[in-house]
């Protein structure tokens, strides 16, 4: 009997006595005791009609027993499908006809709601995390052992849908493999073992806090000290006793806001990992001038896990993501031909390897337009590798500006415009332009109390960049449209200019 995720994430930590989650309220939950109570909801899961292969959508508060229905799924043979908390009913309608669960799990205040659309749906609906959290209550009642059902390498663990960054989510098939080599690969590769411990401020609804963190801290057997939000004065408390920090840019930036986080309290830290988004290279710089560490940024995607890292030993290149995860295959091609291109030209980045998933759900022209028949998935991702081998990301190619037949990236201009006195950041889009196809526009948000003149940034930008790369007009914005894991949208970006000019 074997159950492939299962059995290397969870069955080993039987009779673990040590501490797994540690809670806000100072509660610690064991390995063991995690077991026993996966296996309880496991029981609920199936009591509840899951059978191998369903789908569970979870739309959850981050508690301990969300976490152990992500190990109660597993165990069941069940197709694990978290969603993001901000969702709305629209939005949960349509994961919810997409997806066809057996079961939804939603916090107990949006129960009433819920409950039509998963009548609608014929799927059982559970509840975690207030009064009557009936996935709980069912589970107190439950025995504390559960039979593993039988999964295969290529059996699906996760339904995963995509940020929706570029457009509407896709759901992502990840099979047991995917998720296990990945999870052994990064915890090998950052050398995660059970004398760490985690901070854990991630939502558990992404790729990032489910898989990164959990997976490779379930690997090496780490404690987790799960926060259920990002709070900045929780953080710097626990940060003296933890060794581990995984987090989007944002947080890196949130830190060095406050000054409170100070080189002191980062003493026992070994290791600060940043992804999801782009880290700036003057974030990264002013990170080492505070604490003496600097970030090790990674590459990932809701498809593939994580693809590339910047070394554990060995240098850190801000800027970039460093190169291929042992195991995985990581090359730039020409978008036109699919020719694999030299080191040093920008292109599509393609990858190949154990972690790259099963297909999108129920989408198969995408998934054939996207995933070559060599194996090789088109990430979508422009990037390029310096002569030694490390990996930039210029941008997505739907961000790609073609104005007057030029290709524009834009993160070239925003590298600029980063760089000016006063600029706190930028990002720069294209809109449709009768003349040139497209035109660029630059949104700036200048540092706190700074008044930025725009005239003054355009000549900058003329001296530095060729005219094609000059922005038509500069916007000063209060902040960037970012979604929860801090990307930048610049679709609503692109969707509030057209709006103004019309
Ligand atoms: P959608 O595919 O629905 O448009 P999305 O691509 O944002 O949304 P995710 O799978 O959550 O959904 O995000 C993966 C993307 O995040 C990558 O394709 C890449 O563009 C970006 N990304 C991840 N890590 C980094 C990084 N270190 N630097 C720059 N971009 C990154
Ligand atoms: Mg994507």
């Amino acid at each position: 009997m074997t159950n492939t995720l299962y059995d290397s994430l969870f069955a080993h930590h039987a009779g673990n006595e040590v501490p797994f989650l540690l809670l806000d309220d100072g509660e610690v939950v064991s390995y063991d005791a995690f077991l026993k109570r996966a296996a309880q909801i496991a029981h609920v899961l199936q009591n509840n009609g899951v059978s191998p292969g369903d789908r569970i959508v979870v739309q959850a508060p981050k508690l301990a027993d969300t976490i152990a229905l992500y190990a109660a799924s597993v165990q069941a043979g069940a197709v694990y499908l978290p969603l993001n908390t901000a969702y709305t009913m629209a939005e949960l309608d349509y994961f919810a006809s997409d997806a066809q669960p057996a079961v939804i799990v939603c916090d107990d205040n949006d129960a009433a709601e819920i409950k039509t659309l998963a009548d609608r749906y014929g799927a059982r609906l559970l509840t975690l995390g207030g009064e009557i959290s009936s996935l709980s209550r069912q589970a107190d009642a439950q025995p504390r052992e559960f039979e593993t059902v039988d999964r295969a390498p290529d059996d699906l663990a996760a339904l995963l849908y995509t940020s929706g960054t570029t457009g509407r989510s896709k759901g992502a098939m990840l099979s047991h493999q995917n998720l296990l080599t990945n999870a052994q690969a990064l915890a090998d590769l950052w050398a995660i073992t059970n004398n760490d411990r985690l901070v854990h401020a991630l939502p558990i609804f992404h790729t990032h806090g489910l898989f990164v963190a959990m997976n490779t801290s379930l690997v090496a057997g780490s404690e987790v000290r799960l926060m259920e939000k990002f709070d900045i004065g929780l953080i710097l408390e626990e940060l003296p006793h933890s060794t581990l920090l995984m987090g989007v840019p944002t947080f890196y930036t949130r830190l060095l806001a406050d000054d409170g986080f100070t080189k002191e309290i980062v003493g026992n830290m070994r290791l600060f990992v940043s992804g999801s988004a782009p880290l700036l290279t003057e974030t990264h710089q002013a990170f080492e001038a505070r604490t003496g560490h600097r970030i090790l940024e990674r590459y990932g995607m809701t498809e593939t896990n994580m693809n590339t890292s910047n070394p554990y030993i060995g240098e850190r290149r801000a800027g970039t993501v460093g190169m291929a995860l042992p195991g995985i295959e990581v090359i730039v091609t020409d978008p036109e031909t699919g020719e694999q291109l030299p080191r040093g030209a920008v292109g599509m980045i393609e990858i190949r390897g154990p972690n790259v998933f099963q297909g999108y759900w129920q989408m198969p022209e995408k998934t054939a337009a996207e995933l070559r028949e060599n194996g090789f998935f088109i990430t979508g991702d422009l990037g390029k590798y310096s002569e030694d081998g490390y990996l930039s990301i210029v941008g997505r190619s739907k961000d790609l500006i073609i104005t007057g037949g030029y290709n524009v990236y834009p993160k070239e201009i925003e590298d600029v415009l980063n760089d000016i006195d006063g600029v706190l950041e930028s990002a720069v889009f294209g809109v449709p332009d009768n003349d040139f196809g497209e035109k660029i526009i630059a949104a700036l948000v200048a540092e706190p109390g700074v008044e930025l003149d725009t005239d003054q940034i355009a000549s900058i930008i003329r001296e530095r960049l060729s005219r094609f790369k000059h922005p038509r007009r500069y916007e000063l914005v209060q902040e960037l449209p970012r979604n929860t894991m801090g990307k930048v949208q610049k679709n609503v970006l692109r969707d509030q200019h057209t709006k103004k000019e019309s």
